[in-house]
């Protein structure tokens, strides 16, 4: 049997999606080869990647609509950098709801002006700001969709003219989205998609080409997306189980039927974090987040006493980032329904 694992990323992925990357590994393809131990050029692996970036356009409902998709390397930060340096002339809006947006601020300061339209680091992040402005001329505004940290969501987004960017790293493929609206959407694979290794960069190609400066080749998106995501060797692991847990989610019923057990996973625990006097949810509840539910005891000395429990049950990674303390407890797309009732009953025996 299985942990409960509840883990921020690298996170729970499907079983059986483990199950065929582990048969990939000693076997890929009937070719009496490793996935691992052959050329990315090869016909099976170009399948591969072409299979991967066709899906998450599918899933995503972004086929033949002018976006392509790329698995790059680096992970979500290396986003911060590229998509700064592809598509910051002047000045760039950025929203700041958490850790991870302040690194994409970080750098973009090295590109040009960054206007902070909102930020919620006053109170530890523990809100999503709402009511701001974007100004017309900037080049493009970017926003964290899902707090991964702080347990926060972006429930609506803003109408904007100008380009819309989305760091999406631990919410992609969980809910239903206009995803037209967005201009670049990027996700490390490492929370809905599969292990840490490759990002996820779905780009409309029409704002590409737009900057003045030298891009470096390994940094420029026009470069990856004219080499169908193989200018240089990909993760072909990583870019092979995201494949299959793409391919796990469509044939469940894409991101429609996902998105109905996330809520009902969310719903089931963050009733306990209300109803239960010894728990409670440290973030503005119209923000709360369907990934990760962040939550701290009522009464610390409980803590010992919790801990032992939860263990006991077989649930894993629930300690909030060491960063914020608490628990967190990480609701991505694998994780059952039946793992957060595991939980919500040892929350519920707690005395
Ligand atoms: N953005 C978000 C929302 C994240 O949760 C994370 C990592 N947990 C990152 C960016 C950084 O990702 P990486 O470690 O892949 O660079």
């Amino acid at each position: 049997m299985k942990k409960h694992n509840f883990s921020a990323g690298p996170c729970i992925l499907p079983q059986e999606v483990l199950q065929k990357a582990s048969e990939a590994i000693l076997n890929f393809n009937d070719d009496d080869l490793s996935l691992i131990e052959i050329s990315h050029r090869s016909k099976p692996f170009v399948a591969v990647m072409e299979k991967a970036r066709n899906l998450a356009l599918e899933l995503l409902g972004l086929e033949n609509k002018g976006y392509q998709a790329i698995f790059l390397h680096g992970g979500a930060s290396m986003e911060f950098l590229m998509v700064a340096y592809n598509l910051l002339n002047k000045k760039a809006a950025y929203l700041n709801t958490g850790t991870w947006s302040d690194k994409a601020i970080k750098e973009a300061k090295e590109f040009g002006e960054v206007v902070e339209v909102g930020s919620s680091k006053d109170k530890g992040y523990n809100y999503i700001p709402k009511g701001y402005s974007i100004p017309e001329d900037a080049d493009y505004f970017h926003c964290t969709s899902n707090n991964t940290v702080a347990g926060t969501q972006i429930k609506s987004f803003p109408e904007t003219n100008v380009p819309l960017i989305c760091d999406m790293s631990s919410d992609i493929f969980s809910r239903q989205l206009d995803f037209e609206k967005f201009d670049l959407i990027y996700a490390g694979a490492q929370k809905n998609m599969g292990p840490a290794g490759t990002t996820l960069v779905i780009i409309k190609e029409e704002i590409l080409g737009k900057v003045e400066r030298h891009i470096p080749s390994m940094l420029n998106y026009q470069v990856h997306i004219k080499s169908d995501s193989m200018y240089n060797t990909p993760s072909v692991f990583a870019v092979y189980v995201s494949m299959l847990t793409l391919q796990w989610l469509k044939d469940l019923g894409g991101i429609p039927f996902i998105e109905k057990v996330n809520n009902k996973k969310a719903e089931l625990l963050y009733t306990e974090i209300d109803r239960n006097p010894l728990f409670k949810g440290i973030v503005a509840k119209e923000d709360r987040s369907n990934m990760n539910a962040t939550f701290v005891l009522t009464d610390e000395s409980l803590t010992e006493k919790f801990d032992k429990m939860c263990a006991a049950a077989g649930i894993n990674g629930l300690n909030g980032h060491r960063s914020v303390g608490g628990y967190r407890a990480s609701m991505y797309n694998a994780l059952p329904l039946y793992s957060v009732q595991v939980l919500v009953d040892v929350m519920k025996a707690l005395k």
